[in-house]
């Protein structure tokens, strides 16, 4: 482990222990032990002693006491200069080393040639130098609460100095874009600093531009420290001296790290064991040994030998630090009003995927190192190569990655391209898995809009609304057909598992359903009932699903339904479902049945991958899918049917549903299920037909896969019946649908 940090964080420890002890002791010599002592209009007293030890220090005579605290807790030199086996003894020697700082900063206070410009928010041009020193408690209030409202996720204490000006500008523009608040303290061996940095290559700085220089030496870093005790304190509520509370809100609350620029000397190791115990990880660009996770931090202490160029990245993955995008950097506006926005084809200037063409969205998650964050690819055409009125197949690959991430997650991440990229003026978009089909308006290409601005928008509002799993998000959108064919592949083979993992599940056993009411902005009526033996109509959403989302946002979209007592068994009634969908639907209807397609049947939006009707006078039940353009039994073609069945309403006698539902036991259970399979599209049947067969052998008929009419068997009910009477179909012989009603 770590030896050297700790080793030399001792030794640093001791060096700034004994120069403070020989400053209070010079200056109780020259001003008389009742001297008062305090950082500029605060009430918080020294405040990382005040908020761990509880104990005020207003004059010089008070810094004794705490200096034999700082003599307790240092350890001794180790012996060879650097071992020692345990983290503890470089943890309270770097507690030790704080509190020196913290006496070492007030006593700059003290007579008149203070470095700092006291209580002022920013260095105006006029002044002689630009260290603000300690923040005093206007301002504590003033910036402290947006650590607390989430409008600053958390701040960065930078010490040294970058390799150039114009590296430093870069690493603050980064974690400004970030609304990270960046302290800037000590210097490098050159004798330069990051603030200084940042003034030669133009940058404002000060409390306005969240970039705060607080000091030239390495003492003016507790200042940052201060700052975080004084937040747990006034907004945490913690009460001086209850260190344990103090320094695990610091933690959980205040997202704070340092990054260290430059070789590090033993007064930084110090500080950087001292805030470990904060919970605060430094991350530096040079190469020494790393002290990684122990104790209740589950995240590396320090890591180092990272690039400048990667270290803002490396800092915020260490920390976990959730970044909120505020603006999303797209040429058209956005906001939930455009999410119901149709797109007409003479407002369009190019389809994607859809009936014409193909394509497919997918998300999955890989490990942290393998995702980089914010970029955006595209393969294949990009809008300005397409004229308008074009088609483009259309692949969306979202790539994620975050520490607390399941694989559980991904479809919920997935879904969410639907309601995310709709929010955007000029994007319309339909469907789901490989059922995607878009619309880009004129009006949107006209201002600007790229492919890329897909990523653009999943990035930031994946950050946002899913921050507390997801860490990265990087996506690539494929416009080039061989590509497009090539991964759907890879996404097909994916869908299919994530559908077998509710397998062993069953409806009767599961006590707690869920609602998906994520289709209510189109279809403000809809609310899906999922249950593990029938997904969501769109077919991207099952049982485990809606459990993952709502495990991620209990105010979510996906609610769990305690099913309640059993109302009637067979239609799939249960009392606990309808006291939930009645209202849910804002009481549009009086009951919902999960299993039937003539009574009550749930209520379907527009996503459906497929759609079961009644055959009323076959006695059946057929079933149609968006790819099949042809003519069916039931009159009706694909699209004027879910013209009629869409919209949220119950239609008794068709309903919308997702593919796999086809191969559930409780597939219009109601009606007899699967024995009332007697019309479906050749594609969809073939791609089916795993399902039939194993359903078919379950239900006594292990042929009926081949009773199964298609639209080469007839495309009118009087050309079907004839096939499915010389095939002998047990719809024949079945309970009159008619009489069912
Ligand atoms: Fe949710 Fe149903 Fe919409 Fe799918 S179709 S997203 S399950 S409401
Ligand atoms: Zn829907």
């Amino acid at each position: 482990m770590s030896k050297q940090v700790i080793g030399a964080g001792i030794r640093g420890a001791n060096v700034v222990v004994d120069r403070v002890e020989g400053k209070i002791n010079a200056a109780i010599e020259k001003y008389g032990k009742d001297q008062a002592v305090a950082l500029p209009n605060t009430a918080y007293y020294l405040p990382v002693i005040y908020g761990i030890t509880g104990e005020k220090v207003e004059t010089l005579g008070d810094m004794l006491p705490i200096m034999e605290k700082c003599r307790q807790l240092l350890a001794d030199v180790p012996v060879d200069n650097c071992w020692t086996p345990y983290l503890g003894p470089g943890l309270d020697s770097g507690m030790a080393a704080l509190f020196a700082f913290d006496m070492e900063e007030a006593l700059k206070y003290l007579g008149d040639d203070c470095p700092y410009l006291a209580s002022k928010e920013d260095p105006e041009e006029t002044d002689a130098d630009i260290w603000l020193g300690a923040a005093d408690d206007i301002i504590l209030r003033k910036r402290g609460v947006e650590f607390v409202d989430g409008s600053a996720p958390g701040f960065a204490v930078i010490v040294g100095a970058a390799s150039n000006p114009e590296a430093a500008a870069k690493i603050a523009k980064e974690l400004q874009e970030k609304s990270i608040y960046v302290f800037m303290a000590s210097n490098n061996e050159k004798g330069t600093s990051f603030a200084k940095q940042l003034v030669e290559a133009g940058v404002q700085i000060g409390w306005n531009t969240r970039l705060v220089p607080f000091g030239f030496d390495h003492p003016s870093a507790i200042h940052g420290v201060g700052f975080a005790v004084r937040a747990a304190l006034t907004f945490g509520g913690k009460t001086p001296g209850d260190h344990v509370g103090v320094l695990k809100y610091i933690k959980d609350r205040i997202f704070a790290f340092i990054i260290a620029l430059g070789p590090v000397c033993d007064e930084q190791y110090a500080a950087a064991c001292g805030a470990i115990n904060f919970g605060v990880p430094t991350i530096a660009d040079t190469d020494f040994p790393q002290v990684l996770p122990t104790g209740v931090c589950t995240y590396e202490h320090v890591v180092t030998n990272i690039p400048e160029s990667e270290i803002v990245t490396k800092a915020i993955e260490v920390r976990g630090l959730k970044i909120t995008i505020s603006k999303i950097d797209i040429p058209m506006p956005y906001g939930p009003a455009f999410e119901g926005e149709r797109i007409k084809k003479d407002a369009m200037h190019v389809e994607l995927g859809g009936p014409k063409s193909f394509g497919f969205e997918f998300a999955y998650s890989k490990p942290l190192d393998q995702v980089e964050d914010g970029k955006f690819t595209v393969i294949g055409p990009n809008i300005k190569d397409v004229e308008e009125g074009g088609l483009l197949p259309i692949g969306i690959w979202i790539e994620l990655a975050g520490r607390k991430f399941q694989e559980d997650f991904e479809p919920i991440l997935e879904r969410q391209c639907h309601h995310l990229l709709n929010g955007a003026e000029g994007i319309l978009h339909i469907g789901q898995r490989d059922i995607v089909w878009m619309r880009i308006s004129k009006k949107a290409v006209a201002a600007g809009f790229t492919f890329e601005h897909f990523g653009t928008i999943l990035h930031a509002k994946m950050h946002n609304e899913f921050g507390a799993i997801v860490d990265k998000v990087q996506v690539t959108i494929i416009t080039d057909a061989d590509e497009v064919n090539k991964r759907m592949e890879i996404c097909r083979k994916t869908w299919t598992e994530r559908d077998n993992r509710l397998s062993d599940m069953n409806d009767e056993t599961t006590e707690t359903f869920y609602s998906c009411s994520l289709c209510q902005s189109f279809a403000p009526t809809h609310v899906c009932v999922v249950t593990p033996e029938r997904p969501g109509l769109c077919g991207a959403y099952n049982w485990l699903d809606c459990r993952a989302s709502y495990e991620i946002n209990e105010h979510g979209p996906n609610q769990p339904i305690a099913k309640g007592d059993v109302m009637d068994e067979r239609l799939g009634k249960w009392k606990g479902v309808d006291e939930f969908v009645i209202p849910a639907s804002g009481n549009a209807f009086e009951s919902f049945a999960a299993y039937s397609i003539l009574v009550d049947p749930m209520t379907s939006c527009g996503c459906f991958e497929a759609i079961a009707a009644c055959l009323f006078a076959a006695n059946g039940i057929m079933v149609v899918d968006r790819d099949y353009s042809g003519e069916t039994p039931c009159g009706m073609g694909f699209s004027t049917l879910a013209g009629s069945v869409g919209g949220g309403l119950q239609t008794p006698g068709f309903v919308g549903i997702s593919k796999f539902y086809i191969g559930s036991k409780k597939f219009i259970s109601a009606e007899g299920g699967i024995k009332r399979l007697c019309w479906l599209p050749k594609a969809l049947k073939e791609a089916s037909k795993d399902m039939i067969d194993a359903r078919g052998a379950e239900v006594g008929i292990p042929n009926l896969y081949d009773m199964i009419a298609t639209e080469e068997n007839g495309t009118d009910e009087e050309t079907i019946m004839a096939f499915l009477t010389e095939a002998g179909h047990p719809c024949l012989e079945m309970e009159q649908l008619m009489e069912m009603m």
